[in-house]
């Protein structure tokens, strides 16, 4: 299998409304779940109520079969590919698709990437999204928040 990861940002269309965010969150992650471990893809996606932006690692054919689903879905739009490189080894290796919000930005995860709340990836590097996207992750888990 040639190994591939994938880097986006998109905007939602959800909404505001927390009760809808949180169903519309979970219905996401149930179905990213579901095709991606038998695809065995897996990364990570963060969300800040306005944007997402999502890592995706896996087989090409599996990446791009799962990117073309993931394009006509309504829940978000705008959607801009930041990165389709080959890769020797996965960053989320232990997550289907796991998910974090930006309760873990912290001072030190700006600072590292020279960004500022609120998050605005198109004025972001590749390299900021997808460090942003690991800091958040490696945050969460250490605080035993992460979602799986
Ligand atoms: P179905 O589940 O049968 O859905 C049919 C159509 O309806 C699809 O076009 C779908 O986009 C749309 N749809 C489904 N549920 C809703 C809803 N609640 N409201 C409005 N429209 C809806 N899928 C993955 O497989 N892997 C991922 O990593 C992944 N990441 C995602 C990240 C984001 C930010 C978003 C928004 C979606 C993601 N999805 C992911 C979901 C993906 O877009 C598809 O909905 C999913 O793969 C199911 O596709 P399906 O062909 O089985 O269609």
């Amino acid at each position: 299998m040639f190994l591939s990861r994938l880097v986006y940002y998109s905007r939602s269309r959800i909404g505001r409304d927390p009760q809808t965010l949180q169903t519309e969150i979970d219905r996401i992650l149930e179905s990213a779940r579901l095709h991606n471990r038998p695809s065995k893809i897996t990364g990570a996606l963060a969300f800040d109520r306005t944007w997402f932006v999502q890592v995706l690692e896996g087989g090409r054919e599996e990446i791009t079969e799962t990117l073309s689903r993931i394009l006509v879905d309504p829940r978000h739009e705008d959607l801009v590919l930041t990165e389709v490189t080959a890769i020797s080894e996965r960053a989320f290796r232990q997550w289907a698709m796991t998910f974090v919000d930006d309760s873990g930005l912290t001072q030190e995860i700006c600072t590292r990437f020279s960004i500022s709340v609120p998050l605005n990836p198109p004025l972001m590097s590749t390299a900021s999204l997808h460090g942003l996207v690991r800091a958040l992750v490696e945050t969460q888990a250490r605080a035993g928040q992460i979602r799986t």
